[in-house]
């Protein structure tokens, strides 16, 4: 297990370094992270913003154009695939054929027992070593006999001790990921799900330095991908091995990781915990991918010091409210300037006819039972659609029955809001 750590490293296809598709020439740019031995770290971003590029660049199988990875005491830059002890598991899968489940599973950890006698197997996951050995056989000849008395009786079966040690992982393994029931068959007689989860247990067996995977689960459908989300997590914990988890799912993301880096366009915009992440956005971006469904924004005009309103152009908007006390030095130089407010859906709330509040007219309901979202637009107070038409998703309390076409007020948390700055996308914080 060991921490991973990203010095200012680049990317580009090209080989000169220009790459066009991209401002600044590069797919990836000035990475900087630190990754933690034993961390949970989701990479999360857009299709195309490099997350792939990135996890790819760890593994060996993309070269590093600029800048340092380094993976435990070791820059790897040039260190070929095969060395660099990183198991991976992509969004397709190939399990081998002709294996059973269990073997697909054992495979990685028998190979490596072949190749290092005294690594990875030799560890055992709470760190008991298996002393009770017998007298040991030259691993080849082990391995021979091991192979040959497979095809007898179980009672004749010759058992290593490290054979016993990869059994005892691998029914770990299958057990956390519900698949226990399926170690005898072959990958043709397993569904699709089934065969992911296998192809992650096969990574997750093994014992690297560092897990990677790449949307791992999103060929599987809604219910499996929230069970199998939980389990990798919970497997993870046990093992405590160093993973880096890719996704553009803000929930998979939110749920899974102990901090999450958002990515888009080949830089980091955030390295935050979930909630951090949440509460706090850096900018207009993170606010908006982290949150389903997304953060609210509506442009508001500046009055010193602690006024927002109606933008002021807008005939018969009165919308004005007054912020807490610690904008007011932020807002400084903001007077008579627009910016975004932010609104989470969960922040309005049912409210009375008042310029404190906004009213919009409801497009769409979703009555969930416990919760009502509505989705429509502003509008302004003299009751037409706002001409700035800006559409606003709401999440209230179950107890009114609100139909399409009614106009709704709704008031805004005042503890809870978010500024903007509309040039530069950046948090007013
Ligand atoms: P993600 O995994 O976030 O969807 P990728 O890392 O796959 O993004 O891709 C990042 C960017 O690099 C994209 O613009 C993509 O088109 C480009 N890219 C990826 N692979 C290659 C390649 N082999 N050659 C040239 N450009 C590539
Ligand atoms: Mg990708």
């Amino acid at each position: 297990m060991a921490q991973v750590v990203f010095e200012n490293v680049y990317k580009s296809y090209q080989k000169n370094g220009s790459d066009d598709s991209q401002p600044g020439g590069a797919v990836l740019r000035a990475i900087n992270l630190r990754i933690h031995d034993g961390e949970f770290m989701v990479l999360v971003g857009p299709s195309g913003c490099g997350k792939s590029t990135l996890l790819r660049m760890i593994a060996g199988l993309e070269d590093i154009t600029g800048g340092t990875i380094s993976v435990g005491d070791r820059v790897v830059n040039a260190l070929p695939p095969k060395d660099r002890d990183i198991a991976m598991v992509f969004q397709s899968y190939a399990l081998y054929p002709h294996m059973t489940v269990y073997d697909n599973l054992a495979f990685g950890l028998r190979r490596a027992a072949n190749q290092d006698d005294r690594t990875t197997v030799g560890k055992s996951m709470d760190g008991k070593s298996d002393s009770k050995s017998r007298a040991t056989l030259h691993p080849a000849i082990e391995t021979f006999v091991v192979e040959f008395s497979r095809k007898l009786p179980k009672g004749w079966q010759y058992v290593t001790d490290r054979e016993r040690e990869i059994d005892r992982r691998v029914r770990l393994v299958a057990q956390s990921l519900q698949i226990e029931g399926l170690l005898t068959r072959l990958p043709k007689q397993l569904s699709g799900g089934q065969m992911q989860r296998v192809a992650l247990g096969r990574a997750m067996a093994r014992n690297p330095q560092v897990f990677l995977m790449d949307e791992p689960l999103s060929n599987l459908d809604a219910k499996l991908r929230a069970e199998t989300r939980s389990e990798i997590v919970q497997l993870q914990r046990k093992l405590g091995t160093t993973t880096i988890y890719v996704t553009h799912d803000q929930t998979e993301a939110m749920t899974m990781g102990d901090r999450i880096a958002v990515l888009n366009n080949g830089q980091i915009q955030q390295l935050a915990t979930p909630l951090e992440l949440y509460n706090r956005p850096v900018n207009r971006f993170v606010a908006e991918f982290i949150g389903s469904p997304p953060m609210n924004f509506i442009p508001v005009q500046v009055k010193a010091p602690l006024l927002i309103q109606g933008l002021g152009n807008e005939p018969g908007n009165e919308f004005r409210m007054t912020l807490m006390e610690k904008y007011e030095p932020l807002l400084a130089g903001y007077d008579g300037q627009d910016v975004h407010l932010g609104v989470r859906p969960e922040h309005f709330s049912y409210g009375v006819p008042a310029p404190k509040n906004i009213s919009i007219q409801v497009e769409m309901t979703e009555a969930l039972g416990s919760e009502t979202y509505i989705y429509g637009r502003l509008i302004n107070s003299s009751e037409t659609i706002s001409n700035i038409n800006i559409p606003i998703v709401a999440r209230v309390s179950a107890d009114r029955d609100i139909r399409v076409g009614e106009i709704v007020w709704l008031s805004i948390a005042p503890d809870k809001l978010h500024l903007f700055d509309p040039g530069t996308g950046l948090a007013i914080r």
